[in-house]
């Protein structure tokens, strides 16, 4: 097995707000990256589901590098041909539902986009004595980003600790459990949030009959159905989003992207529904109109240059066929080592869970399993980042190949089986 030598690199002016493996980057090169003693490393973690094209993909690089010497930012106060141009690809090409697309520069912030619009929608549809409707229905182990919004949306209370009073409006049901949330229902409730795959929360895959039931129920009950696809969304799941991949047929009311979407550079989204939300035929997404919503930054020229090349890239290489083909060989072949290690593997194409079985070997004290596992795989030339207290997650580029899944996957096991 090779091993690198891995370091720390001291940042007593970062604020300490994660627990860092300790090892320095400072080159990437498709689906490797180098640390600062020039050791390579393959790069199964893609900056969380970031990098989807792996690191300094030569297309995303010139397009930035061109755009950059032609127009940086201005501002939303004026147009510019690039948001229209990525706003036009994602509604035809991407979702294929009419609506429009607001921009934003992280998922978070695309959420809140997704829970103000809920509010709006709860104003536009009262309850019956003329109150609003507020509340969101989200999910446990769900994660929907940092900001305040996110926090009160996201199901896990590590995030929230501290930081009460929080946000009102927002109640979390168990995933795949339709009669739950069926029965929490209330007059005030307004949407329903998911991530098709839950990402942070340990690759939790919603079934499709979930999914159907959650559509049903919004219709049935006139609730938005909200969909978090930050971390699933364009190829990460081997299909443009994540819910086509599981049932095809619902019609979201609005969805979410960040991540994979800028290939590395920052970008975020959301899109709304021009459906209409009531018999006078008014658009669900005439409810953000102009002042409802604003960001300095969002859909400036050199994001939405960067997006554009990365979501080209994905369709003409036709990269959502080799994210299915590789996880069923890296499916195949993790089965057929039988290690008792291996719970099981979770997830849909290239957000993949592995399932550890944390009795199987000895963990230090104050350690999380998998994020001691994934310590090791550093150590043997292998980034992964954990999923909850047990998973490991492996989030190759959508253009990964077989022989860096064979290189992978090798590290990944004898890391595995020197433990147990
Ligand atoms: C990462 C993530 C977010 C938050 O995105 P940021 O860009 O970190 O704000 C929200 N939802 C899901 C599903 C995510 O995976």
């Amino acid at each position: 097995m090779k091993t690198a030598s891995v370091r720390p690199f001291p940042m007593s002016h970062v604020l300490s707000t994660y627990a860092r493996f300790p090892v320095t980057l400072v080159r990437g090169e498709g689906s490797r990256v180098w640390d600062d003693a020039g050791k390579s490393y393959l790069d199964f973690c893609t900056g969380i589901a970031v990098c989807s094209l792996g690191h300094c993909p030569p297309r995303l690089v010139e397009a930035i590098r061109e755009q950059a010497g032609t127009l940086l930012h201005v501002s939303n106060l004026y147009f510019t041909p690039q948001q229209e141009e990525l706003a036009r690809v994602i509604v035809e090409d991407h979702v294929k539902i009419p609506g429009k697309v607001f921009f934003a520069n992280s998922g978070a912030e695309a959420n809140d986009g997704l829970i103000k619009t809920a509010r709006r929608f709860g104003h536009a549809k009262p309850q019956a004595d003329g109150a609003p409707r507020y509340e969101v229905l989200s999910f446990t182990k769900s994660f929907h980003g940092r900001t305040l919004g996110g926090i009160s949306a996201t199901g896990q209370d590590k995030v929230k600790e501290g930081f009460d009073p929080l946000p009102q409006g927002f109640r979390h049901l168990p995933l795949n459990d339709l009669a739950a949330l069926e029965a929490a229902i209330a007059p005030e409730t307004a949407a329903i949030l998911l991530e098709p795959v839950q990402g942070e929360g340990g690759v939790n895959v919603a079934t499709p009959e979930f999914l159907r039931g959650v559509a049903a129920l919004c219709k049935k009950h006139d609730l938005l159905l909200l969909l978090d696809e930050v971390q699933t969304g364009f190829g990460r799941c081997g299909q443009a989003m994540a819910w086509r991949a599981l049932a095809a047929e619902i019609e979201p009311d609005a969805i979410s992207w960040a991540k994979g979407m800028g290939g590395g550079f920052p970008i975020g989204a959301f899109w709304l529904s021009d459906r209409a939300i009531d018999d006078a035929g008014k658009a669900l997404s005439s409810l953000m109109g102009p002042g409802s919503h604003g960001t300095t930054y969002g859909g400036n020229p050199l994001a939405c240059t960067a997006s554009l090349a990365v979501l080209a890239e994905i369709a003409e290489k036709d990269l959502n066929s080799n994210v299915l083909r590789q996880e069923q060989r890296i499916r195949e072949q993790i089965a057929s080592w039988e290690l008792p290690v291996i719970t099981e593997v979770r997830g849909i194409g290239l957000l993949l869970g592995v399932g550890i079985d944390a009795t199987k070997f000895a963990v230090p004290e104050g350690k999380l399993p998998a994020a001691f596992v994934c310590g090791k795989m550093l150590e043997a030339g292998l980034l992964v980042p954990p999923a909850g207290p047990d998973t490991i997650r492996l989030l190759p580029p959508l253009n990964v190949s077989d022989a860096e899944i064979d290189e992978a996957l090798s590290t990944f096991k004898a890391v595995l089986s020197s433990l147990s």
